[in-house]
């Protein structure tokens, strides 16, 4: 599907909107893909019409990292602090679907699978689930497959099973965080990329479409493209913007891959796979993780490297042969990775009224409840989530030449 780049979007980008009449907002956001549209959302929720987004491309474009059908949720992390989080990111999940009158989130359970002596180490994992109270089972190989016998594994292998694992819904989710934004009172501003940012007696003015706007707190949530605007405002972190992708493939098995009998699955090893029951397409999709070349948001490709899509079969063929089917389509997608994988979610350094999101290529499912924490750090000056691992001072982004460590 996305083996070109896709024209049609570019020649929407270059169309201009009609521009809000209105110049003040008390609340800007720059980028409306799944962190911005969730922050939007939850600032229209309290701040109403006082909202603008800002998007460069048509709503729901495809040129950043939140677009497709699904992407993995779970509480199932190697620190206490991430399923903290992940608890939080459900109760928001279930608040949108509950305004908005939609199922944003499909539990299928979810599967950590490894070799006993694998790169990422299992025990965090479950030492972090247990220091939160979150019920996970611990399973071998042959319960694994006696529960599901897609696998096929091999004695040395081993996993854990959570039951609140499944699926965001990324697309329908991102559609609904600016349906309500605008239900809300917050104005959308989509193919208007915004051109400057300048802090003017002690708000934020943004230069948009040849328009200025003024706000008293600004959000950047700019995915891929972040280290573009950060440099702008003076700021550089050492961003690694990679090129992912998804492939699915189709399966002639396809009730054994069904959601209720199929837990989304992540191989905790380096490489690192993870993948999906069929959701969305009538195919499986599965991917490696943090395996693509180093981008730029602008000057990536959108064709899908025949060789991750030949690593990704033979790992099917291998453990899960039933799924290894024709290929329907791969689709390309970005990372934006800082080096130890950790988010950013923070006040820029010297400017207290713009609020920094990067996602470190996991974060769709905390989508809403990075929104949501921005919206309280924006509003009451604090937010109740423990977000001290993501501040954007923290010594590895000091660094020039970080070491990188993608797998978690
Ligand atoms: C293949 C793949 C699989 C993934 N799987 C998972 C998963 O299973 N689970 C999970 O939790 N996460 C997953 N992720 C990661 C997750 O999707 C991302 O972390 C998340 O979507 C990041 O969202 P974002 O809003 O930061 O970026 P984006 O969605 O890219 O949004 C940034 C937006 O800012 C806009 N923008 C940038 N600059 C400007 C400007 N100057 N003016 C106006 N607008 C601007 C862009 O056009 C874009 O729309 C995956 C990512 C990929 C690529």
């Amino acid at each position: 599907m996305t083996g070109r780049r896709p024209t049609h979007k570019r020649r929407s980008a270059v169309s201009s909107p009609a521009a809000p009449r209105r110049r003040n907002y008390q609340h800007i956001v720059l980028g409306l893909g799944g962190l911005g549209s969730g922050a939007a959302y939850w600032l229209a929720c309290r701040a109403g019409a006082d909202v603008l987004g800002i998007e460069q491309f048509e709503l729901g474009h495809v040129r950043g990292e939140s677009q497709d059908h699904s992407r993995i949720i779970r509480l199932s992390y190697h620190t206490p602090s991430y399923v903290q989080l992940a608890k939080r990111a459900y109760d928001s999940w279930a608040r949108l679907g509950a305004d908005a009158g939609e199922q944003v989130v499909l539990k299928t359970g979810g599967l950590d699978v490894a070799p006993r002596d694998a790169a990422i180490d299992l025990s965090t994992y479950t030492g972090s689930l247990t220091a939160c109270g979150v019920p996970f089972e611990a399973l071998d190989a042959a319960e694994i497959m006696r529960r599901w016998p897609q696998w096929h594994l091999t004695d040395e292998h081993h996993g854990i099973y959570q039951s609140e694992s499944g699926i965001a819904m990324a697309a329908r989710a991102n559609a609904a965080h600016q349906r309500m934004a605008r239900a809300h009172g917050a104005t959308l501003m989509d193919r208007t990329p915004v051109r400057s940012i300048r802090p003017v007696d002690g708000e934020v003015e943004v230069e948009a479409g040849g328009k200025r706007y003024r706000c008293e707190s600004l959000v950047v949530a700019a995915g891929p493209w972040s280290p573009v605007v950060l440099k702008r405002l003076g700021t550089r972190i050492p961003l690694e913007v990679t090129q992912e992708q998804v492939t699915y493939f189709r399966t002639a098995h396809s009730a054994a891959f069904a959601p209720e009998r199929f837990p989304i699955w992540i191989w905790m090893d380096d490489p690192s796979f993870y993948g999906f029951p069929i959701f969305g397409e009538q195919a499986v999709k599965a991917a490696r993780d943090a395996g693509g070349p180093p981008v730029t948001a602008n000057t990536r490709s959108f064709d899908p490297d025949p060789a991750q899509e030949r690593a990704v079969k033979r790992f099917l063929a291998r453990y899960l042969p039933d799924a290894a089917g024709p290929i329907l389509y791969t689709k390309t997608c970005l990372y934006t990775l800082t080096p130890d994988r950790d988010f950013v979610i923070d006040r820029l350094p010297g400017h207290s009224n713009i609020l920094v999101a990067i996602g470190a290529g996991h974060a769709f499912k905390f989508a809403s409840v990075i929104g949501r924490i921005l919206s309280e750090l924006a509003i009451d000056g604090s937010t109740p989530s423990d977000i001290s691992p993501f501040a954007i001072t923290r010594p590895i982004l000091k660094m020039k030449n970080p070491p990188k460590n993608y797998m978690q």
